[in-house]
């Protein structure tokens, strides 16, 4: 049995120079959790070039959905950008992640934290009803330095809003931060920022950072996640896995080379 599923791309779309989502057929033997990710990418030269990618849909949806940078000269993505309908990716059989609710002790109030394509796992994630089930309150944050790099979360967020099922939901328990650092924007700043300094909930009308109802995930730039675990575990917040869930939860959203 290949290690690999070989699926078709259904849709392609560029956001930005540098951003562009696609979906693609599902094998119904491809299982994961929702916040998860795998390893895709296209075979080159009759061999297969893989990167770990998180799935931007939900584990109920019968295709697959991923949100990608376009590195210039980045092995996989400067070839995965060029895709088109009909074109073949492989995914791998095997879906992995720590950004699942699970590894969370049980609280009240969900905070997503992301910045660039680390918004993927929580594309997935606020589509999954278990998540407004464990929570009352869901807050995704997505950081970007241009508003245009925002356009795939506001279009997700507007889309889920509109649902049937999920527009109540998220109209009760859901509340979306996009922030800009480096353009004028309704919110303005790094996420490190707003949290430190607490703006972030000002901002959103809710009570301060709280240890005994917050639970956090987070998935960004190496150097966000370390500025930001710094601020939460001098606040008392326990780092959490698959063995001993915590009061936070991260992912690197790519891997400096
Ligand atoms: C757990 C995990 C999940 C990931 N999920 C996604 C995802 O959902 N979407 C996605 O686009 N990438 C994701 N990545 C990054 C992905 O694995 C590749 O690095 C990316 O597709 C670029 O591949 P490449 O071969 O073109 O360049 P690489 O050689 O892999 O990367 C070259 C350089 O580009 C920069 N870079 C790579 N990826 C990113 C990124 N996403 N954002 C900003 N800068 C980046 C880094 O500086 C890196 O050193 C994930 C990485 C990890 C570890």
């Amino acid at each position: 049995m290949s290690a690999f599923h070989r699926e078709k791309v259904l849709s392609v779309r560029h956001w930005t120079d540098t951003l562009f989502s696609f979906t693609s057929t599902r094998s119904s033997a491809f299982r994961f959790q929702n916040g998860q990710f795998a390893m895709i990418g296209l075979e080159v030269d009759g061999r297969p070039l893989l990167r770990a990618y998180s799935m931007a849909s939900a584990n109920h949806e019968e295709e697959l959905e991923f949100f990608s940078i376009k590195v210039a000269d980045g092995p996989l993505t400067s070839r995965l950008q060029e895709i088109k309908q009909g074109d073949t990716i492989l995914v791998g059989r095997k879906a992995t992640g720590t950004l699942i609710a699970d590894n969370l002790i049980p609280g009240k109030r969900l905070l997503l934290l992301s910045t660039g394509t680390g918004l993927a796992p929580f594309a997935s994630l606020i589509k999954d009803p278990d998540v407004y089930e464990r929570f009352e309150t869901v807050v995704l944050v997505h950081g970007c330095r241009q508003v245009s790099e925002l356009a795939y979360g506001e279009q997700l967020v507007a889309t889920l809003g509109g649902d049937e099922f999920f527009g109540p939901l998220m109209r009760e328990k859901f509340i979306y931060y996009p922030t800009v650092t480096r353009e004028p924007f309704r919110n303005r700043g790094r996420i490190t920022d707003l949290i430190a300094s607490q703006q972030l909930f000002g901002d959103i009308g809710l009570a301060p950072l709280d240890i005994e109802t917050d639970r956090i995930m987070l998935c960004g730039s190496p150097g966000m996640l370390e500025d930001l675990r710094v601020i939460f575990e001098a606040r008392g917040f326990l780092e959490g896995n698959h063995s001993d869930p915590g009061h936070f939860v991260i992912e690197k959203a790519f891997v400096e080379r």
